[in-house]
């Protein structure tokens, strides 16, 4: 822990690097540099600054994530770190606070150092689903009323579970619940998703940039790598760049989600619904479950921008063309 902040001031504005979480190093792993920063990590709230908070901006974001094998070069907390820190940004920027991180989820790469809780490509989710759903329950009966939930892991059937399990929770709970990996927010600015390959390297690379050692990295193919060569690609300025288009996207939909009437929850629903429904048949039950994702990047394009926009009939409309 940092000297600087042996005297811990709780909540209200501290210094970046304090409250905002310093590594094992001391550093700050905001990189705000002495930019002061609002905190918004739901565990160090109080009950008074807690309701307050609620009473702000009644938005909470759940980070989901897992422990999985990301390259010699990434450390296995890359998909939690990452929504993690993307969800704080988005908080800080948008309103809204942010749930712990839930590590585990479906699948995972077949290599070391990686916790497989629903087995890969099954979207019958036996943990990740009811665990979901109970969080949501809970977090509406603590009086939030819109939910961000933000999976830096994304294995087919993983972004299903979650997508799926938060258009129903949605219409069950009547408030808007978001079930989305980060980098379907950023196909306009070509990140179609990747395993410890340019993207999440570079992410990685902004967020945390003392995690990541590109130095450990041979000759490709990199074991357990999938993607653009983070080796000669991945760069903090791009992993910027993603961030900012990520963040900036997240934080629009934390301040209006909890603003939103019945009719514009119900549109969000449907086209929500209409692209889960594809991702889930497409495959026919036999074909391969990332069968709807083949022209991700092309059709799905505008996403972030639109849902953003609150431009629900677009995306709805796009879906037809995965
Ligand atoms: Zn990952």
């Amino acid at each position: 822990m940092n000297k600087k902040i042996k005297r811990r001031e709780f909540l209200g504005t501290v210094a970046a690097g304090a409250l905002l979480g310093a590594n094992a190093t001391g550093k700050d792993i905001n990189n705000a540099g002495s930019t002061p920063q609002r905190e918004v990590r739901l565990e160090y709230f109080r009950p008074k600054e807690l309701k307050e908070a609620q009473t702000k901006c009644p938005t909470i974001f759940q980070p989901l994530g897992t422990i999985e094998w990301h390259g010699v070069h990434n450390c296995v907390g890359v998909d939690s770190l990452k929504a993690h820190a993307l969800c704080v940004r988005a908080a800080q920027k948008g309103g809204g606070l942010v749930s712990p991180t839930l590590y585990g989820g479906v699948g995972g790469v077949d290599q070391p150092h990686t916790f497989v809780m629903d087995e890969e490509n099954n979207v019958f989710s036996k943990l990740l689903r009811p665990w979901l759903e109970q969080l949501c329950r809970e977090m509406v009966r603590d009086g939030f009323r819109a939910i961000i939930i933000l999976t830096g892991h994304y294995g087919a059937a993983q972004q299903i579970v979650v997508r799926e399990t938060a258009v129903r929770m949605s219409r069950a709970l009547g408030i808007p619940v978001l079930g989305t990996p980060e980098y379907i927010l950023a196909l306009d600015v070509d990140y179609t998703g990747d395993h410890a390959a340019w993207g999440e390297t570079s992410l990685m690379m902004h967020l945390y940039p003392d995690t990541v050692d590109l130095s450990r990295l041979g000759d490709p193919p990199h074991q357990g790598v999938g993607g653009r060569d983070p080796k000669t690609e991945a760069s903090a300025e791009d992993g910027r760049l993603l961030t900012e288009t990520i963040v900036s996207r997240l934080a629009i939909l934390a301040q209006k989600m909890p603003t939103w009437n019945y009719k514009t929850l119900d549109r969000f629903i449907d086209s929500e619904a209409t692209l889960v429904a594809k991702q889930l048949s497409a495959p026919r039950g036999k074909k391969n479950v990332w069968t709807a994702w083949r022209n991700i990047g092309s059709a799905l394009r505008n996403y972030g921008k639109y849902l953003a926009e609150e431009n629900f009939e677009q995306i709805k409309s796009s879906v037809g063309g995965l």
